[in-house]
């Protein structure tokens, strides 16, 4: 049997490569880690996750500040906002989390953590640093980068991305932002809250253009409400660096040339791959446009290799690679055959109000042809809603014919935090009835939980059937 010096070796330190590596080394594997930025904890710790929902609460509160008068107080000497002090509570949230994704604390978990740019040699070794390191099995788990589009003039314009967006040296003015996914929405209403003017460009006609129209519309009537400007179905022709202001040329949805200007570009149009100099040609590892191409326990081509995350482009958050992290170990550590599965995945848009969904929505439901019903229930019908005033929104399940719930999706208020009862009713295939004869906590925004679960039943207990038997049972009169 060949000698390799490590059973396990893994590329990245983001979710996916410090879940097998934590995991990996605590069921006594000796682990290789490495990392090619400065400091572990990936992309959701630096440039993603953290600092954008960090930044997204500074923006919530100066909004509510703005708008106190809609709470009943006096209208609040607000200053404009200085960023520096934004980015600085970023980096401190940052530094905070940093700590356990340290590579201290790995390393006394007793991972080998190196860093650096390796590249395979061959398809158990990689060379870094002048030296060569070899593993039983690989994980590949270098994560993904802004994708940016070939537009005329693109690299000759300045623009930014997620990357720097967090530690900027002062609010822009105005900023365009190209694209309208999860990212570029959530950029668009926060930097518009804290001041800046923010025109949004998306080539199809809704935002968050995976998830159902009514729901992204609503999302999107609450964003322009703030005063964000949305182009739909333009698509850009050039962009040109105006020196002070950048221009971008987009044709309109009526086919017109219109020119915007702006001291800001955020280019958010998706991620791609990071699978550049890491010497996969060379081992023929299987790839395709969206990332490297994995069977359902996580192996590439080459067996012995993984990978996992935003790598694999498939589902491109930090709760995904976690848990894709977790089928590696079980498949190249405890030698347990575990396919992954992503029917009841969850993921949440943190926008205000936010937009979660676990299941089938009905885009996916109409494609695959399965017949399916739709409830909903208002968040203006929920006195907490009201309390909070956070009334915009709703949730909308889908059950199948069997009247199982095959797909919630909740736009309103702490609709993340929601959709998490969801993820033990679908997950532990808990019965409507149950969660219908559930007692919520009154007032909480929860109980719009049980209520669409409530509208569902009421038209069959509340039925002429129901009534009639109650009424030959009992002797009911009648209204
Ligand atoms: C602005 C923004 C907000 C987001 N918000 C959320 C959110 O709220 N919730 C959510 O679930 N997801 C969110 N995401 C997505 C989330 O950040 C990613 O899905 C997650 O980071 C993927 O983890 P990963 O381990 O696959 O990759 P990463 O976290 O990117 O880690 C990959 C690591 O590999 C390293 N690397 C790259 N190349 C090499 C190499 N050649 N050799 C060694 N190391 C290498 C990188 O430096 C990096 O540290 C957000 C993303 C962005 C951009």
């Amino acid at each position: 049997m060949p000698n390799y010096d490590f059973d396990i070796g893994i590329l990245g330190g983001g979710a996916a490569g410090l879940t097998v590596a934590a995991g990996a080394s605590q069921f006594g594997a000796k682990t290789l880690l490495i990392e090619k930025g400065k400091a572990l904890g990936g992309d959701c710790l630096h440039y993603g996750c953290v600092p954008s929902k960090t930044l997204i609460r500074t923006a919530q509160v100066y909004h509510l500040m703005m708008n106190a008068k809609r709470f009943g107080l006096p209208d609040a000497d607000v200053r404009p906002v200085d960023y520096r002090n934004v980015a600085r509570r970023i980096q401190s949230v940052i530094d905070i989390i940093q700590k356990h994704d340290s590579e201290e604390r790995f390393r006394k978990l007793g991972v080998k953590v190196k860093f650096g740019n390796a590249a395979f040699i061959d398809e158990h070794a990689v060379r870094l640093n002048g030296d060569t390191y070899s593993a039983k099995n690989w994980v590949i788990s270098t994560g993904s980068s802004p994708a940016i589009p070939a537009i005329a003039g693109i690299n000759s314009t300045p623009y930014i991305t997620n990357k720097e967006i967090f530690s900027l040296d002062s609010l822009p003015k105005f900023m365009i932002v190209i694209g309208a996914g999860p990212v570029a929405i959530e950029m668009a209403q926060a930097f518009s809250r804290l001041g800046t003017k923010v025109t949004v460009v998306q080539r199809s006609n809704q935002i968050l253009s995976k998830e159902d129209k009514d729901m992204a519309d609503i999302l999107m009537d609450a964003l322009v409400s703030e005063g964000v400007i949305l182009h739909l179905n333009a698509g850009i022709v050039s962009t040109k660096d105006l020196g002070i202001e950048k221009e971008v040329i987009i044709k309109n949805v009526e086919g017109r040339l219109l020119n915007l200007r702006a001291d800001m570009i955020l280019v958010a149009l998706g991620r791609e791959a990071n699978l550049k100099g890491l010497g996969l040609e060379g081992l023929s590892v299987e790839s395709d446009k969206k990332g490297l191409t994995v069977d359902s326990r996580m192996r590439t081509n080459h067996k012995h290799v993984y990978a996992a995350g935003d790598v694999t482009g498939e589902y491109q958050f930090t709760h995904a690679a976690g848990y894709e992290g977790g089928i590696v170990l079980s498949n190249a550590i405890l030698h347990l055959p575990r396919k992954a599965d992503y029917t009841y995945l969850p993921w949440c848009a943190y926008t205000d109000p936010e937009l979660a969904r676990i299941g089938m929505n009905e885009k996916q439901a109409k494609e695959s042809g399965i017949e399916y019903s739709v409830w909903t229930e208002e968040f203006r019908a929920n006195d907490r809603s009201l309390a909070e005033g956070e009334e915009i929104g709703k949730i909308k399940m889908l059950l199948n014919k069997k009247e199982k719930p095959i797909g919630i999706q909740i736009l309103g208020p702490q609709a993340g935090e929601l959709v998490n009862e969801w993820v033990a009713i679908m997950n532990g295939g808990v019965k409507l009835s149950t969660m219908a004869s559930a007692v919520h906590p009154y007032p909480t925004l929860a109980e719009i939980n049980k209520r669409v679960v409530g509208n569902y039943f009421s038209g069959r207990i509340f039925s002429d059937k129901v009534r009639k038997t109650l009424r030959f049972l009992f002797h009911y009169k009648g209204s």
